[in-house]
């Protein structure tokens, strides 16, 4: 069977990484003491649980409208950088899904592409600039690889997480050249990047979720 993901199915990923975000929250806003203001967890949970809230007020028809709201609820709940970056990201995935009821592993290709596309987008981060690109780019580089070679969508999702691990941890040794961080110039180098490890856990929400 093709694989097929609705809009429950996307629902059930936002509420996975809701609750990741929410069980990390203390590790992100360490993360985030080192080399910004301390604030990515708080900012995140904040985000997330007020879009939990209104999926659950409402439930959404089609994969975009999910997308969509969770997008416009993230950049108008959270502040910083991460905001407008994951609202971006979201607002992307919503215009690429369209009107369709379902969509399949190279339409989750497509759609994490385009949250990569908006991130870039907006921030303007390069790889090794040591932000939540590092470790979505991986990602995605790796999801598309892998339904071009016909891998189910579980499979594509897993490799992909270990992609995005591995952007993760590159971020420590990097200089940040974008955001907060940057103001450290050198300093910054020896820290896990916040905005990595958040998205690295939107990633394997897709992979619980989504498969
Ligand atoms: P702020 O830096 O405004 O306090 P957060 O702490 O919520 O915002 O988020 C910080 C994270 O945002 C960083 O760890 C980094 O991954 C990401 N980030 C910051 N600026 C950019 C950018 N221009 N492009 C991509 N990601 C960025
Ligand atoms: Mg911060």
């Amino acid at each position: 069977m093709a694989d097929t993901v609705d809009t429950e199915a996307l629902h059930a990923w936002i509420r996975e990484f809701a609750r990741l975000i929410a069980e990390h929250k203390d590790l992100l806003t360490e993360l985030d003491s080192a080399i910004g203001d301390a604030d990515h967890g708080i900012n995140l949970h904040r985000g997330m649980s007020a879009v939990v809230e209104v999926l659950e007020k409402e439930s959404p028809g089609r994969p975009a409208e999910l997308l969509k709201r969770t997008g416009m609820t993230l950049v108008s709940t959270v502040g910083g950088a991460s905001g407008p970056l994951y609202g971006t990201a979201f607002l992307r995935m919503s215009a690429i899904a369209g009107d369709a009821e379902t969509l399949d592993g190279a339409d989750i290709a497509k759609i994490l592409r385009a949250a990569l596309d908006g991130v870039v987008a907006r921030g303007k981060a390069q790889a090794g600039d040591k932000t939540m690109y590092d470790a979505l780019a991986p990602a995605v580089e790796s999801i598309e690889e892998s339904i071009a070679d016909g891998q189910p969508l579980g499979e594509a999702l897993d490799n992909a997480v270990r992609a995005a691990e591995q952007g993760r941890a590159a971020t420590v040794a990097m200089v940040a050249r974008k955001g907060r961080a940057s103001y450290l110039g050198e300093r910054s180098a020896g820290h896990q990047d916040p905005g990595a490890t958040s998205v690295t856990l939107l990633v394997a929400a897709a992979a619980r979720a989504l498969a």
